[in-house]
């Protein structure tokens, strides 16, 4: 069983909440389509089991970042949906991945137009315009240049004008409407129509910013997309670690390296088989809560690499081999954890490590 190794933590991914994650933003998508980001390993939690479960739900479109990670998800979920590579790849480099390449420049636009005369055989690309971040994506004067010359697109069959905003988990900021109308400029320059816009904030903002493919990938995972409300989405992620030791220690006895923590009062101290070498933030260090059948237990002293310290003087009924949940319990969603750690939950999701038993439920 899963619990076998009592000393072992135990990372619960639940699939069904993922995809009635996933439905319940396909539904807001209508009518464009939604896809499933699943880059860097799905967010932390698997990109292979996480592609399958949406692909048996009915997701065509998925995006990955790099292109390893685009033929390990070709891998796992078979031929049919489209796998785009948000990074691009050189022409031929997916072998026979049948994977899309995002063209972030002029540059790759020139490369994957070559490589389509060369060959004869059109290429699926998504060009990506810059509206705002300035980070990858064709700028103002690339732009400029592609709308005055459309030949530069010759060969390439173009999938998809795609952009990405800045500022969507704050709907209030004028860099939303400033993209939007960005965008639809950009698109009405192009020599197509099909526009890929929204991410899962992105998707809560109203009407100007659908499109006909949405990119949701954090909401799929249980981050809440509309910060300044209550979170609509299911939690997906659970991480439960086991108790190895506990310990009385008499008022005054410091704890963990550097003895920064000190017992203010006789105090019960459990020793938590995970650490940040498995994605328990060191930055967490005095400042989380982990849940216990639903009371808070919090952490005292210093995160250290495999081990974590909590105060359980006020629940005397915990023992070795109890599990405490770290993430995804009362108090301590990813969400809750990255701001006690002074991030976000993405950051908290894609930190989880590999040590875990991992159950898919
Ligand atoms: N689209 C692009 C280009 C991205 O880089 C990302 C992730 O950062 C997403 C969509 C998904 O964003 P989110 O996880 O905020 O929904």
């Amino acid at each position: 069983s899963r619990f076998a190794d009592t000393t072992r933590a135990v990372l619960t991914i639940d699939l069904p909440a993922i995809v009635a994650n996933w439905k319940d933003l396909a539904a807001r998508g209508a009518p464009g389509a939604v896809a499933g980001v699943v880059k860097a390993d799905g967010y932390g939690l698997g990109a292979a089991e996480v592609g399958r479960a949406l692909r048996a739900a009915g997701c065509r479109h998925f995006f990955v970042a790099q292109l390893q990670e685009g033929i390990a998800l070709r891998a796992a979920i078979g031929a049919g949906p489209m796998i785009a590579v948000l990074g691009g790849f050189p022409p031929g480099a997916d072998g026979d991945a049948g994977l899309v390449p995002v063209m972030n420049s002029l540059a790759d636009v020139a490369a994957h137009a070559a490589a389509t005369r060369a060959s004869g055989v059109a290429r699926r690309a998504i060009l990506h315009v810059d509206t705002g971040m300035a980070r990858l994506g064709l700028d103002a004067a690339e732009r400029a240049r592609l709308s005055a010359d459309h030949s530069l697109l010759a060969g390439i069959e173009l999938l998809y004008v795609m952009t990405h905003l800045a500022c969507a988990d704050e709907p209030a900021h004028p860099m939303n409407a400033a993209q939007a109308q960005r965008f639809a400029e950009a698109c009405s320059d192009l020599p197509m129509a099909r526009r890929s816009f929204a991410n899962s904030s992105g998707m809560f903002l109203g009407p100007d910013f659908a499109s006909d493919l949405s990119r949701p990938g954090c909401a799929l995972y249980g981050i809440n997309p509309t910060p300044d409300r209550p979170n609509p989405m299911r939690q997906v992620a659970r991480l439960d670690a086991p108790v190895l030791q506990v310990r009385e220690i008499p008022a005054g006895t410091p704890v963990g390296y550097g003895a920064s923590w000190t017992a203010p009062r006789p105090t019960r101290i459990a020793t938590v088989a995970v650490g940040y070498a498995d994605g328990y933030l060191r930055s967490l260090s005095g400042k989380a809560v982990a849940d216990f059948r639903g009371r808070p237990v919090p952490l005292v002293a210093r995160v250290s690499m495999d081990l974590t310290t909590f105060d359980v003087t006020d629940l005397p009924e915990i023992a070795p081999g109890d599990r405490l949940t770290l993430i995804g319990g009362a108090g301590c969603s990813p969400d809750e954890v990255g701001a006690r750690a002074g991030t976000i939950g993405y950051e908290v999701l894609t930190s989880l490590g590999a040590r875990y038993a991992r159950d898919y439920i």
